[in-house]
């Protein structure tokens, strides 16, 4: 299992349907309520593995969204392989991007920081150096709304997707 997340509007949900190739609708019946998390299966290389997206738009103060997204990490670290950290390489990091960053560094999970947005390289690719201090390693760059470096990404992820579990006696 591999799982997306990040504050509301970085990109998840768009990186989850760019993936699963094909539009998931999201029923949300209740305004201001969260959708739930969302599941889908992915083929590479070999390699066969449930991808999650977490949270959606979340009207609300700074507050109220880091505990939402902080309660989605908490699930993620109990169920999931690699955590898909997507930040947002328009808007830059923001405080919740930072205290999400020292929770999961905490955790022994391993995480792919990814920075979402980066439609332009030649412009946007120097900025990257921002995200090296999340402690992350090399964070990669994409763009979920215009397919750029999606392959790449999924190399990273199925690194850490186990193979067919086998039973230990
Ligand atoms: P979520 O709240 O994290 O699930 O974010 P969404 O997937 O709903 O995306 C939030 C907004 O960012 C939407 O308006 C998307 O169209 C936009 N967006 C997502 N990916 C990209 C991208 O690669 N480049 C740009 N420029 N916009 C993006």
């Amino acid at each position: 299992t591999a799982t997306i997340i990040g504050r509301p509007n970085v990109g998840k949900s768009t990186l989850f349907n760019r993936i699963i190739g094909k539009r998931v609708s999201i029923v949300d019946d209740k305004p201001g309520v969260t959708r739930d998390r969302i599941y889908g299966q992915v083929e590479w290389r070999d390699k066969k593995f449930t991808l999650v997206d977490t949270g959606g738009i979340e009207p609300g103060n700074e507050d109220i969204i880091f505990s939402k997204v902080l309660h989605q990490v908490e699930l993620a670290l109990e169920s999931t392989d690699v955590i898909v950290f997507l930040v947002d390489g328009k808007e830059g990091l923001t405080p919740i991007d930072e205290d999400v960053a020292q929770i999961l560094r905490k955790s022994k999970k391993p995480v792919i920081l990814v920075v979402n947005k980066v439609d332009n390289f030649e412009t946007q690719s120097e900025t990257a150096f921002e995200y090296y201090k999340l402690g992350f390693g090399d964070p990669i760059l994409i763009s979920a709304a215009h397919g750029v470096n999606i392959g790449d990404l999924l190399d990273r992820i199925v690194g850490y997707i186990p193979d067919e579990e086998i039973a230990e006696y």
